[in-house]
């Protein structure tokens, strides 16, 4: 096992892996930017270093800073967490070279699945079902309009090398698909670097709903379940639950049994997420996610597994504490993302929280990392917590995520809890009848 893990993070998701490490008796090694000094995984790790000043290129995504952080500290392994480095494949080769573990895939399989091209033909050789579109990369108008034409619209475009909802347009029409190929071309290469796109069908009311794998890198593997993200906003995900109210054991035994022979066949190492859009009974493949994902405490709520602390122990070279057979469901869970943002603009509010008070008791858990008089910088996600609630069923788990919102106390700042108090008195939200249009109809309402 590791003696030190560094965190290349911040926020909740650095407080979580630091919770991970302490458990296991890790030491742990927090970085962070000048404007992250009085953060709260500064304060709560056992050693902290200074990367850089506030912008996230000099700081949080500087590899020969991490690198040095590394060598001062000893640490002999990094958990990206989730977003900066954690999908960056050159980053794990880079440690992999330097003797540091990277707890995560290998590089190999990141640089597959970053590429949304390579990932879905890897999904097609692996019997995994996919969205419709075109083979590979549409590289011409002409091309973009036969495949269009084919499949019929809508279609979307996507680059190769989009993520976190950026990198996709929809186009209804011929005239829409000329200007939606050039302008998504334009923005992949300004924003990815990347100018390659290709077309998939559009679906016009699917679910999101995702299977977390984790595998050994041996040829073990297995799957915790679904987790249904379709309350989005922007193609970003606002509220997710598992099990999905779509679900039927059934079906989710077929899927998870898709994925994790998938993962088998890959000798994946880590956790994963392998996303799907499920429409009239049919699952199709997006994408897949080599890391931890924002909400994961759904799954360990039901499964009652420490997905962070089995990420370090894999990372370590130990086999999978757990067969297919052992791993059981039960009850139901609810994550919604507090942002720091007002609720119906969606506009950032950095600033002071001015008083601070999370919810508790049974099946309550806040993940945050913040803290009453803490100053939320105005450079990074807006993401400041994660309030998880688990019931014995959905309705337990409805009552009580509305029981918990009413406790939680955010004050000097604008964040999402008033949208979630909106949500759970919605009767589609009760019956669990949404699609990943649902929310942006709901919040165009005047
Ligand atoms: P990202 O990497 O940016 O998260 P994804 O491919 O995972 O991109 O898609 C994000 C979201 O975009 C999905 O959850 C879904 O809401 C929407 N989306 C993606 N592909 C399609 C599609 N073919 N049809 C309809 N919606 C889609």
């Amino acid at each position: 096992m590791f003696d030190k893990v560094l965190i290349a993070n911040r926020g909740e998701i650095a407080l979580r892996i630091q919770r991970a490490c302490k458990e296991l008796g890790i030491s742990t090694v927090a970085v962070h930017s000048t404007a992250d000094a009085d953060a709260m995984h500064v304060r709560l790790a056992d050693e902290s270093v200074c990367i850089g000043p506030p912008p996230a290129s000099d700081s949080y995504l500087n590899i020969p800073r991490l690198l040095a952080a590394c060598e001062i500290t000893g640490a002999d392994a990094i958990h990206p967490g989730y977003g900066f480095l954690s999908e960056n494949a050159r980053f794990a080769e880079i440690l992999e070279d330097h003797n540091i573990t990277f707890i995560g895939p290998t590089s190999e399989h990141i640089r597959v699945m970053g590429d949304k091209i390579a990932a879905k033909e890897t999904a097609k050789k692996l019997s995994i079902p996919v969205v419709p579109g075109s083979d590979g990369e549409v590289t011409t108008e002409d091309q973009a309009r036969k495949i269009a034409k084919g499949m019929g619209f809508p279609v979307l475009i996507k680059a190769a090398a989009g993520g976190g909802g950026r990198g996709m347009r929809v186009a209804e029409s011929e005239t829409d698909l000329i200007n939606a190929f050039a302008t998504t071309r334009n923005e992949a290469k300004s924003a990815f670097g990347n100018d390659a796109v290709y077309i998939e069908k559009y679906l016009k009311k699917p679910r999101h709903i995702e299977i977390q794998v984790f595998g050994d890198g041996n040829g073990n593997a297995v799957h915790l379940g679904e987790r249904d993200c379709s309350l989005q906003r922007r193609h970003q995900k606002v509220w997710e639950e598992a099990p999905s109210p779509a679900l039927n054991a059934g079906a989710r035994q077929k899927i998870g049994d898709i994925c994790a022979d998938a993962m088998r066949g890959l000798k994946y190492r880590g956790a994963g997420t392998v996303e799907f859009l499920y429409e009239d009974g049919e699952f199709y493949f997006i994408e897949m996610n080599t890391r931890l994902q924002v909400e994961h405490p759904v799954t360990e709520a039901i499964t009652g597994i420490d997905l962070v602390l089995e990420q370090i122990r894999i990372a370590a070279g130990a086999p999978l504490t757990f067969s297919q057979d052992e791993i059981t469901f039960s009850g139901h869970a609810i994550e919604c993302r507090i942002n720091a943002e007002n609720a119906r603009t969606f506009r950032p509010s950095p600033g002071k929280i001015s008083y601070w008070h999370p919810p508790g008791g049974l099946g309550v858990r806040v993940d945050s990392g913040v803290y009453q008089g803490y100053d939320i910088p105005p450079y990074y996600d807006s993401l400041i917590g994660k309030l998880i609630v688990h019931g014995k069923t959905r309705n337990e788990c409805m009552m009580r995520l509305k029981r918990a919102l009413s406790e939680f106390v955010i004050d000097g700042i604008d964040t999402t809890i008033p949208l979630f108090n909106e949500l759970i008195r919605q009767p589609d939200v009760a019956n669990g009848v949404y699609d990943i249009h649902w929310l942006e109809k709901f919040l165009g309402k005047p």
